[in-house]
C-alpha cells in the first residue's frame, strides 16, 4: 500500500495526521495533502488557493486533458461563448500574476471602453458614452483556452499534481463515519482502483455533484436544492468576420426581455475570430440547422451585427447545449457534515449561464476558501460553506431576480423580487442614455460591487428623472 493509501480503518498515525492538519495554522503543514476531483475551472481555482495550505495538492479528472488550448468532452459548454466578469478578472490577476498580460500579448480582445462593449439586458441598451471611471477590463479568451492557461500554470507549481484519466467513484471515510480520509479513483485505461489518502477531498465535479449521493452512503442528510426551472437551449458557431465591420465593438450581449425570451452573445475571440453563441428559454429554441440559425438572430442583434453576420464565413457546424435549471445547493444548512470533505464550484451552485457568473461565482468561493483556511482547519467545512454562500448568494438573486423578471419563466415572485425587478427595469431605462448609471449598474452585474451601491440617493435621484426625461419626451412625441 502506498503512502497515497487510505483504509477506511486508517492506522492510528494517519488519523492523528489528519486532525493535527485541521489544526490551526495556515501555512503549509509537511505531509498534509489535499485530493480536489474535477480538474475544469472550480477545481482549478480551489487547487490553486489550496496549494498555499497543503503540501501537496492532487488534482483528479475523468477526461484526457489536452496539453493545450482544445474543448474536451467533460466541458462541453466551453464550445459556447463564456465571459468572465470582472470579479473573476481581478481573482485571477492575483491568483496568477502575468495570465492577464499574456493573454493580451497573445492577441486576446480586451474590453477597455463603453464604446467596445454593446450591452443590452432586459430590453435596454445601455449607454456607450463616456469612459470608464474605474476601468474594469474584460478579457475574452475563450473558455478552452482559459481553461487551458489556468491548468499550465497550476501544473507549474511543484506542489501541484495533475492526474486526468482517472474517475472518482466515491469517498474513503473514518470507521466512525465522521471524517472523510481520501478518495477512491479507478483509472479509465486499465480499470485499477486506488485509494488516494487526503486529510482534505474537494468535490469540484460539476453540476452533477457527487456528493450528493455520497453523503447519503456515509449516512448524512443531502442538501436542501433550490431550483429554477429556466430549459435553456444554447446555439453557437464559430464565424470569420472581416475585420473593422463591427466598428469598435468587441462583445455584443443582447438580453432577453418580457415578450422576447431570446438573447445573443457575439464574442470577439482574435482579430477576425467571433464566437456567436444564441439562446432561447423553453419554447424559444434556437435551430441548430444553418439558415434557421442565422434567421433567428435577426430580431435579436442590431441590424449591421446581422450583416456582419450574413457576410461573415462560418468556421463549423452550429452545435447546442442544453441547460435545463438553476440549481443551488443548500451545504450551509446542513447540521451534520463530515470533516475532511468540501464541495466547489457548480457542485454548491449552477448558475443560469446566460449572465455569465459561474466562473467568477468559483472565484469568489475561492476567496471564501483562502479565507477559511487562513482560519485553521477546526470545522472548515461549516465555515467555508458559510462564507461561500453569502459570497455567492449577490449573483444567485440577480441571476434568479432577472429569470423571473420574464414572464415566460414559471415560479414564485414574492413582493422583494417584484420591486427589485421593477427597481430594475427602471434603472436600465435610464442608463440607456446615463454613463454613470451604466457603471454602476456594470459594476453590479459584474459582481464587483455590491446592489446597495444602486441604492444611493444621488443614484436613485438619476433614476427618477431618466425615467421622467423618457416619459417626457415619449409623450412629446406622440403629440406631435
Ligand atoms: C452553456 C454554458 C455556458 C456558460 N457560460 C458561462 C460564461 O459565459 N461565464 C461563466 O463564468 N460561466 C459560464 N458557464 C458556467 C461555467 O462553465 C462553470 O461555472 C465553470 O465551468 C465552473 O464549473 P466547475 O469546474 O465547478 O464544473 P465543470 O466545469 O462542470 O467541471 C467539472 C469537471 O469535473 C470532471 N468530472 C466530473 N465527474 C467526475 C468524476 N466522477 N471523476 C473525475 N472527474 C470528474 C469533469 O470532467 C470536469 O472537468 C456556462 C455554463 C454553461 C453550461
Amino acid at each position: 500500500m502506498s503512502d497515497d493509501t487510505a483504509r477506511p480503518d486508517a492506522p492510528e498515525e494517519y488519523r492523528s495526521r489528519s486532525s493535527s492538519s485541521s489544526g490551526e495554522s495556515a501555512s503549509r503543514e509537511p505531509g498534509s495533502h489535499c485530493v480536489v476531483l474535477g480538474a475544469s475551472i472550480g477545481g482549478l481555482f480551489a487547487a490553486r488557493v489550496l496549494s498555499d495550505t497543503f503540501d501537496r495538492v492532487t488534482l483528479i479528472d475523468r477526461d484526457t486533458l489536452p496539453e493545450t488550448d482544445e474543448n474536451r468532452r467533460g466541458v462541453p459548454q466551453g464550445r459556447h461563448a463564456h465571459a468572465i466578469l470582472p470579479a473573476g478578472t481581478k481573482w485571477l490577476q492575483e491568483m496568477f500574476p502575468g495570465l492577464l498580460e499574456d493573454f493580451e500579448a497573445s492577441g486576446v480582445p480586451v474590453v477597455r471602453e463603453p464604446t467596445e462593449m454593446h450591452f443590452a439586458p432586459g430590453g435596454h441598451l445601455l449607454s456607450q458614452e463616456g469612459r470608464y471611471a474605474d476601468p474594469i477590463p474584460t478579457y475574452q479568451p475563450s473558455r478552452p483556452q482559459l481553461e487551458g492557461q489556468v491548468r499550465c500554470r497550476l501544473r507549474e507549481l511543484p506542489n501541484v499534481e495533475v492526474i486526468d484519466r482517472s474517475e472518482a467513484t466515491g469517498l474513503i471515510s473514518a470507521s466512525d463515519g465522521r471524517r472523510v480520509i481520501g478518495a477512491r479513483v479507478v483509472h479509465r485505461d486499465n480499470g485499477a482502483q486506488r485509494d488516494l489518502a487526503a486529510d482534505l477531498v474537494v468535490d469540484a465535479t460539476g453540476r452533477g455533484g457527487r456528493t450528493t449521493r455520497w453523503l447519503a452512503d456515509l449516512g448524512y442528510d443531502q442538501p436542501q436544492e433550490d431550483r429554477v426551472a429556466v430549459d435553456i437551449k444554447y446555439v453557437s458557431r464559430n464565424l470569420r468576420v472581416a475585420p473593422g465591420s463591427l466598428g469598435r465593438r468587441k462583445v455584443v450581449i443582447v438580453g432577453a426581455c418580457p415578450g422576447r425570451p431570446t438573447g445573443a452573445t457575439f464574442l470577439q475571440h482574435g482579430e477576425d475570430h467571433w464566437m456567436l453563441t444564441l439562446i432561447g428559454y423553453g419554447g424559444h429554441h434556437p435551430p441548430t440547422d444553418p439558415s434557421g440559425f442565422l434567421d433567428f438572430a435577426k430580431p435579436i442583434v442590431p441590424p449591421d451585427v446581422f450583416e456582419a453576420l450574413c457576410a461573415a464565413e462560418p468556421l463549423d457546424d452550429p452545435i447546442a447545449h442544453r441547460y435545463p435549471a438553476s440549481v443551488r445547493r443548500r451545504y450551509e444548512r446542513l447540521e451534520r457534515f463530515p470533516d475532511g470533505l468540501l464541495v466547489f464550484g457548480d457542485a454548491i451552485c449552477s448558475f443560469n449561464p446566460v449572465y455569465g457568473q459561474g466562473m467568477s461565482a468559483a472565484a469568489l468561493q475561492a476567496g471564501a476558501l483562502k479565507d477559511a483556511l487562513a482560519e485553521g482547519g477546526d470545522q472548515l467545512p461549516r465555515r467555508f460553506f458559510k462564507a461561500a454562500a453569502r459570497r455567492i448568494e449577490v449573483a444567485w438573486q440577480m441571476a434568479v431576480g432577472s429569470d423571473l423578471a420574464l414572464p415566460e419563466v414559471a415560479g414564485p415572485r414574492p413582493l422583494p423580487v417584484r420591486l427589485s425587478n421593477a427597481f430594475f427595469g427602471r434603472l436600465m431605462s435610464a442608463a440607456e442614455h446615463d454613463s454613470a448609471l451604466t457603471q454602476e449598474f456594470v459594476k453590479v452585474s459584474s459582481l464587483l460591487a455590491p446592489p446597495t451601491i444602486l441604492l444611493k440617493p444621488a443614484t436613485i435621484g438619476r433614476v427618477v428623472l431618466g425615467n421622467l426625461r423618457r416619459r417626457g419626451k415619449a409623450e412629446a412625441r406622440q403629440q406631435m
